[in-house]
């Protein structure tokens, strides 16, 4: 089986991030480049944004 992918660029540090096509609209994905966390914004034509801020609450 054939996995779709789009390529967005991703706002932060511009390079081409990969978008798995069973991907929506308002999930965040992370650059694989600058790690910078991005919602996907838009799927056709795919468009990223960088994701709000969010504390990590999770502990270390
Ligand atoms: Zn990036």
């Amino acid at each position: 089986m054939q996995k779709i992918t789009y390529a967005a660029e991703c706002p932060e540090c511009a390079s081409a991030v990969t978008i798995e096509a069973e991907v929506r609209v308002s999930e965040i994905i992370e650059c694989t480049d600058c790690r910078s966390e991005l919602e996907i914004v838009s799927t056709e034509p795919p468009e990223l944004a960088l994701a709000p801020e969010v504390e990590d609450d999770w502990g270390e």
